[in-house]
């Protein structure tokens, strides 16, 4: 058993919860997050209960407020939320300990060591004293201090520069800053503007986030961002655009006349062709207008300010890009940056006995020896590379109030996060020592931290075991064909002994899977791996019937498992074979009749979601086998396997963990009932959102019209939209033979079949691997329905016509 562990060290990030009309906390919101390790990068999520006017320029609603807001955390899935008024933040359902007072995050003079969050600027600028500032013959760079003299100015500057806290408590900061580095005082105009941006001056926001590295994971190009300088949700705005891309300049509109010329240098500087790129593709600079300015304005601001010689030169935008929204699939994925200070991989071995590990976490070289609360974050990502895919090392994202993963001794909770595990600190180096556990048992406990009373079911145990005794899923591709399976289970329903001749057993297994390039080393795979166990047939001299013995049974004399009488091991002719033949005999879950129970198909169906899909870019899973539940309800339902499915992002912030339900069936005729509908649709009404998944060894042409009439019936109540969650009620995915047999690759296997499936799989826009689009193409290919986007599309204009029809109506009335 092999664990990998990357920890990750990087600043806490602090959520301000801000009314966009409240010029005074956001200034001091401003203030605080100057003082932070990293303030700069920490969101300011606007806080509404009714979506306000000027939210879309056209507009448009597409989310309530509620919606709204929640997408913001959603985005940057903060450490912390931090109110700027008491209760703010009471309806996120966020962990009480991680909510405090815009007034209590610093530590104020006089407070003991121990107060406080987050890591000061005050250790930051201590670092750079002794590691850069203190020799006089370094080339210092330019170190300032800005600020407006003007009023309406203020508020820009703090949020382009800093600021520092004025109370008397907190005026360390600036004195600190002051003495450190000896900072030019400047007053900002548009000239001193100018030339700070010109000559990459040090501020103190900038200076906050020194030794932090940033990767973004978005590529838009420069931008502009023309402002009003005096509208404080202009201000939150450009705030946070700046803590996730890379290049946004803001323009007062102010300041527009002036800046003029600069703003013409600056766009057909950047208009250049992108490198590499043969098509002669052009960099492009977007300017991009505040949603304070009135659309009237816009074009004539344009023209008269900002358009260059050349148009092509620039992309005017007027919309605000909505970072509270859900990115479609098929338009590039902007998340957050990561941050990071240090990191490091480790290579471990849990306990055998308790899956436990102990690893050190990391901490900020320069921190104080001791400090507040939630100092720096330590951000974990474990992966499994041991072959039994013992370890559930993928968890549902909840960076709100996670009661899980409970990982034993763990002093605070882990936070489940699309960035990783993340890990909240106070002490300097602490140890951790977590209790890992298998993908049964974690979503045993996750459905028990959610009241629901689970208990491994009939089918679940040979389900778990096959995989095991497999190897993994590895083991359990030398199984996924099915001649392979249905000699299995031939050989389960043998009468007397399961068993088969050795060399027929062989020649079988080798027929079945003849010229087959991914399917290697099946028959030594099942006789290593104990899927089946080597033995000796012998003929009872008593009664003559014939009976099967483990090697490790066989003596000189045997009992008779028919007559029970004794007889003698026949030594005088141990290779004439009508009197004993060696064969192999299936055991364990292997032997079970009915395809294990159905641990077969729930098998496969695990290994198509963990091993088969997306091919090369792998998602985690974490499974378990099949369970029996008590709904907090009281009503009962089942599933045969569950999974915790997560899409990777290379290099990048991961998808929000999928919670997936599956049934599994074998070969049977009319496998699929009403029963099994009815526990699957309540399974999605106790997890909305979560994918249903029909799963059977049978082809397409063998299920019944009934069979997919009910699948298709859920499937269609599954395509409803759930407007709370911005998301619909339960993708349904139908998988058949071909998906459970699936060689290799899910892509593989459906190009080669051709037709509709290889019209999928080359569809770029929306990649079979996302399991939305997956239920979308199985329910085409299988259950007759519509696409999604045509049924939707249907579904709009019968509501039109009814409403045109309604209208007119009323209007005969008239
Ligand atoms: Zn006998």
């Amino acid at each position: 058993m092999s664990l990998s562990l990357k920890i990750r060290l990087r600043p806490v990030r602090f959520a301000f919860i801000v009314r966009p009309e409240n010029r005074a906390k956001l200034a001091e919101v401003f203030r605080v997050t100057t003082c932070l390790w990293g303030g700069k990068y920490n969101p300011i999520v606007p806080f509404f209960k009714k979506v306000p006017d000027w939210w879309d320029r056209r507009g448009h609603r597409f989310e309530n407020a509620k919606q709204i807001v929640d997408g913001y955390l959603d985005f940057f899935e903060p450490d912390i939320l931090v109110e700027t008024e008491k209760g703010i933040a009471n309806s996120f359902g966020f962990d009480e300990q991680r909510v405090i007072q815009l007034s209590d995050v610093l530590e104020r003079q006089g407070d003991g060591e121990d107060r406080g969050y987050g890591l000061s600027v005050v250790d930051v600028y201590r670092e750079l004293y002794q590691k850069e500032f203190q020799f006089v013959h370094r080339k210092k760079p330019k170190i300032v201090n800005v600020k407006a003299k003007k009023n309406p100015f203020n508020l820009f500057g703090s949020c382009v520069f800093g600021a520092f806290p004025t109370t008397t408590t907190l005026e360390y900061f600036e004195q600190n800053y002051r003495d450190v580095f000896d900072p030019e005082n400047i007053n900002l105009t548009p000239k001193s503007f100018l030339s700070l941006y010109k000559t990459g001056c040090v501020t103190p926001l900038r200076i906050g986030q020194m030794n932090i590295r940033v990767r973004y994971h978005e590529h838009s190009d420069l931008t502009l961002f023309v402002l009003d300088a005096d509208e404080p949700r202009d201000l939150i705005d450009y705030w946070n655009l700046r803590a996730t891309h890379r290049q946004v300049l803001p323009i007062p509109v102010q300041w527009l006349k002036i800046l003029s010329p600069y703003c013409k240098s600056v766009i057909n500087k950047n208009y250049r062709p992108l490198p590499g790129n043969p098509h002669r593709v052009m960099i492009r600079t977007t300017v991009m207008f505040s949603r304070s300015i009135p659309e009237s304005e816009i074009d004539p601001l344009f023209r008269k300010h900002v358009a260059p010689d050349d148009v092509n030169a620039v992309v005017i935008q007027t919309w605000y890009p909505p970072i509270w929204r859900t990115t479609p699939d098929f338009s590039a994925r902007t998340t957050r940056p990561t941050l990071e200070t240090s990191e490091k991989s480790l290579s471990l071995n849990p306990d055998p006995k308790n899956k436990a590990i102990r690893f050190g976490t990391l901490s900020p070289e320069f921190c104080n020896r001791f400090g507040g609360e939630f100092r720096w974050a330590n951000v974990i990502n474990l992966s499994d590379w041991s072959a039994g895919d013992e370890i559930a090392t993928t968890f549902p994202c909840n960076y709100r109030n996670p009661q899980f993963p409970p990982f034993g001794m763990a002093l605070q909770s882990v936070l489940p996060t699309t960035e990783g595990l993340v890990l909240l600190s106070k002490y300097v180096s602490s140890d951790e020592y977590w209790e890992l556990i298998d993908g049964t048992n974690a979503i045993n406990s996750w459905f028990k931290a959610n009241k629901i009373s689970a208990t491994l079911s009939d089918g679940g145990r040979p389900t778990q075991q096959i995989i095991q005794t497999l190897g993994g899923f590895w083991g359990v591709t030398r199984i996924a064909h099915p001649e392979i399976v249905k000699l299995l289970n031939q050989m389960s329903r043998r009468p007397i002994s399961r068993s088969m001749q050795q060399a027929e057993f062989k020649n079988r297994v080798n027929n079945a899977v003849a010229n087959d390039r991914w399917r290697r080393k099946v028959f030594e795979t099942l006789v290593e791996r104990k899927v089946v166990a080597l033995g000796l047939e012998l003929r009872c001299t008593k009664c003559a019937s014939w009976s099967w013995y483990s090697v490790d049974q066989l003596d000189y004399v045997l009992k008779c498992e028919l007559c029970l009488k004794d007889f003698d091991f026949p030594i005088t002719s141990p290779t004439e074979t009508s009197k004993a033949r060696w064969a192999y005999r299936v055991i364990g879950p292997f032997s079970l009749p009915d395809f294990a129970r159905g641990g077969y198909a729930a098998a496969l169906a695990i290994r198509f979601f963990a091993d088969v899909l997306g091919g090369a870019n792998r998602a985690s899973t974490t499974w378990s086998s099949g369970q029996e539940l008590e709904l907090p309800s009281g009503k009962k339902s089942e599933a045969d396997f569950i999974l915790w499915h997560q899409r990777k992002q290379l290099l990048g912030i991961d998808y929000p963990t999928e919670i997936v339900f599956g049934e599994a069936k074998s070969f049977g005729k009319e496998a699929f009932g009403k029963d099994d509908i009815e526990r699957m649709r309540l399974l999605a009404d106790t997890f909305p959102g979560a994918v249903l998944v029909f799963a059977t060894m049978k082809q397409a042409e063998d299920l019944s019209q009934t069979e997919i009439d009910l699948i298709g019936g859920l499937a269609k109540w599954g395509r409803e939209y759930n407007r709370n969650r911005s998301q619909i009620r339960a993708p349904v995915i139908l998988l058949t033979g071909t998906e459970l047999f699936a060689a290799h690759s899910l892509d593989e296997t459906w190009r080669e079949k051709g037709g509709k499936h290889a019209i999928f799989v080359e569809n770029a826009m929306h990649p079979i691997e996302v399991l939305t689009n997956l239920a979308d193409c199985t329910q085409q290919l299988y259950l007759g329905m519509p696409s999604y986007g045509q049924w939707l599309n249907d579904k709009w204009k019968k509501r039109s016509i009814r409403r045109a029809s309604k209208a007119k109506t009323s209007g005969d009335k008239e």
